[in-house]
């Protein structure tokens, strides 16, 4: 079968499509054609080894596929069923491997490039806005790359809520899709002080929570428009890798939370998986929650792919396909 290959860290030209052979399902997994595959920035902390995994690997952690093979213990989903996944590595490919805990029946309905829009960015904004730090109505919250497939799924479920939403983003065309989904306060935070933004829109009180995936140019400022006992989700490091940081400083600037919570932990259970999913199908077939498909490459192509997404180029989900 035809797969990207990584055999050495550095820039997308890393990405480069091989023949491999069809790889066959574990006891617990199933296997599926993929339809549509999922790009997400964590691709990109794989690629350069800023998030390395064992070398060499297929990139890719969430795709839509139909089951074409399943192992001898799986008894949730039968071959010739559209299934969405995530969390494991090797969607860029014709054909991937997964266990059958982190895959999940797509309804019929469902238009799969949405789902596959849907997957992990979606599921990822479900355990940040429910989870990391459930937002509360009346609150007020940073969203950073509001526009972002992350942000734009983060933005809904924080409206949702019932919460006042600060998102920063880098651009005109990214500040007014941020403000179609319903952010209340729309930052430049490429020239403009965030943190004075949100001390503004709270009447200097600051914000309940940050939600942060920007990471080293962000952190700090991030820290300051908290306020008293207000939590900062770190979950993403698109800047680079924060400082290490004495713990002491969250006292010192207001009896701070601080978590970096990762998606993998919040779907360890096929249950949770599931229920997870199935929560962010519903909002898609109900009309309350929007997915954006940016752009589509071909498999081939997935180093145009990572450089889309890498000079921020992209309002929403970055999709590849095989013919
Ligand atoms: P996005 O579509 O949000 O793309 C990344 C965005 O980050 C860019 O569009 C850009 O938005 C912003 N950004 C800020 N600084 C930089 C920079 N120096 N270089 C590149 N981009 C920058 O990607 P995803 O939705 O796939 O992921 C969003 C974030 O969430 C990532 O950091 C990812 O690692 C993290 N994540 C974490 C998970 C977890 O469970 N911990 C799970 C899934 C994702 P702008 O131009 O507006 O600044």
């Amino acid at each position: 079968m035809k797969a990207i290959r990584v055999h050495a860290h550095g820039g997308p030209e890393q990405l480069r499509l091989e023949d491999i052979p069809l790889p066959e399902p574990a006891p617990d997994e199933i296997r599926l054609r993929t339809d549509v595959i999922g790009v997400n920035y964590v691709d990109v902390y794989h690629r350069t080894g800023s998030m390395p995994l064992p070398l060499p690997y297929t990139p890719g952690m969430d795709a839509v596929g139909t089951v074409d093979a399943v192992g001898a213990d799986v008894t949730e989903l039968a071959v010739g069923q559209r299934v969405a996944y995530a969390e494991a590595p090797g969607a860029y490919a014709e054909f991937v491997t997964v266990p059958v805990r982190l895959a999940v029946a797509v309804p019929p309905e469902l238009d799969p490039r949405l789902a596959a829009a849907a997957m992990l960015q979606g599921m990822t904004a479900h355990y940040l806005a429910h989870d990391a730090h459930p937002v509360a109505r009346g609150e007020t919250v940073v969203v950073h790359a509001a526009a972002g497939g992350v942000g734009q799924f983060l933005v809904q479920f924080a409206k949702r809520a019932g919460a006042r939403v600060v998102g920063t983003v880098s651009s005109d065309a990214k500040a007014a899709l941020a403000a179609e989904l319903g952010v209340d306060t729309v930052v430049r935070y490429d020239r403009d002080d965030f943190t004075a933004a949100v001390r503004a829109a709270t009447d200097g009180a600051g914000a309940h929570a940050v939600y942060d995936s920007v990471g080293r140019r962000t952190f700090h400022a991030s820290l300051d428009a908290l306020r008293p006992r207000g939590s900062l989700v770190l979950f993403g490091q698109a800047s680079g890798k924060t400082e290490p940081i004495d713990p002491f400083l969250l006292a010192q600037k207001g009896s701070l939370k601080l978590t970096w919570p990762t998606l993998t932990h919040h779907v360890l259970t096929r249950e949770e998986f599931t229920t997870r999913a199935e929560a962010v199908f519903a909002g898609l077939l109900d009309g309350t929650l929007r997915a954006r498909v940016d752009a589509e490459f071909a498999l081939a192509d997935a180093a145009a792919a990572h450089a889309h997404l890498e000079r921020r180029a992209s309002l929403g989900k970055v999709l590849l396909h095989h013919p």
